[in-house]
């Protein structure tokens, strides 16, 4: 099996200023991922790498930079879920965390647990020898001048999915949230079916945009359920993204990935950076579904 990775680095309205480096940052990041399957490394580390490159770019809404919260605080959700054994590990609402998709790996790996919260989950990841921050070492400017504009259009957040070469399945997303928002608010990113799902015998899916509406729509599990009943990734990623606006009147994106290397992107937003990186093609890339700003 050829191994694949998609990302995406969220779905909303760039800045002229943030078209180059939000493309190059997606690229980065499908490029880790797939430095990890082409030495036949498991589509979990692949997502992980991909996530964890975008959570160390403060470019983007995830780890560095993620968004804040409407007093100033820092604090992420992530998820990361296996296509075999349909496990996952969700992390929500944890204060200065830098790579809360490792963090969600080892709640998935320690299995007591599937979703772990705030200082708990802090307290957990001590005892799993996994480093907190400082505010200040992940509080961006970027982020405080957001936080200053409230531009309630910005939604982001960081997913990939890969398929590796025993044909398995992953996916992982992360994100700082909506920009302003409550603290203690916690959106789709953690909940499973709704911002992310994977099933080896269907396929993949992690979505980005307005998270109480990704909740109530259960997107990916029902973008999932598209490719189910035959739909290619494209059209289930099309299908989804129209049916949350349908149903709730709100914006969003999609990547999906089936099992046999079929990837699919959609969002209904004006951009949303994406990478696609396969052993056949290289890496192909975007700011949204029909315009590159790269050579
Ligand atoms: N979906 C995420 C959330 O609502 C972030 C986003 O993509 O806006 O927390």
């Amino acid at each position: 099996m050829d191994p694949v990775i998609i990302v995406h680095g969220g779905a909303f309205k760039l800045l002229d200023e943030e078209f180059v480096p939000s493309e190059q940052g997606v690229r980065q990041s499908a490029q880790a991922g797939m430095a990890v399957l082409s030495l036949g490394g498991s589509a979990i580390d692949a997502v992980e790498a991909a996530v964890r490159a975008m959570e160390a770019n403060p470019i983007f809404n995830a780890g560095l930079g993620a968004s804040l919260t409407r007093d100033g605080k820092l604090e992420v959700d992530a998820s990361i879920m296996d296509g075999r054994t349909k496990k996952f590990g969700a992390v929500a609402c944890v204060p200065d965390f830098m790579h809360p998709v490792s963090l969600a790996r080892a709640v998935m790996e320690d299995g007591e647990h599937a979703l772990l919260g705030g200082p708990g989950a802090l307290a957990f990841a001590s005892e799993k020898g996994l480093s907190h921050f400082h505010r200040t070492d992940l509080v961006t400017e970027g982020a405080l001048k957001r936080l200053k504009r409230i531009r309630s259009e910005r939604a982001d957040t960081v997913g990939a999915c890969a398929l590796d070469s025993r044909g398995e399945l992953g996916v992982a997303i992360s994100t700082g949230g909506k920009t302003n928002k409550r603290s203690g608010r916690i959106g789709d990113t953690p909940i499973i079916g709704a911002g992310f799902y994977v099933d080896n015998s269907v396929g993949a899916a992690g979505a980005t945009g307005d998270g109480e509406a990704i909740m109530r729509a259960l997107l990916c599990y029902r973008a999932t359920m598209f490719l189910k009943e035959g739909l290619s990734c494209g059209s289930a990623a099309r299908e989804s993204v129209s049916m949350l606006d349908r149903e709730t009147g709100k914006k969003c994106g999609i990547i999906m990935l089936s099992p046999s290397g079929e990837t699919g992107l959609y969002h209904n937003t004006p951009h949303m950076p994406w990478a696609i990186a396969s052993a056949g093609t290289g890496v192909k890339s975007g700011i949204s579904s029909e315009k590159s700003v790269l050579p």
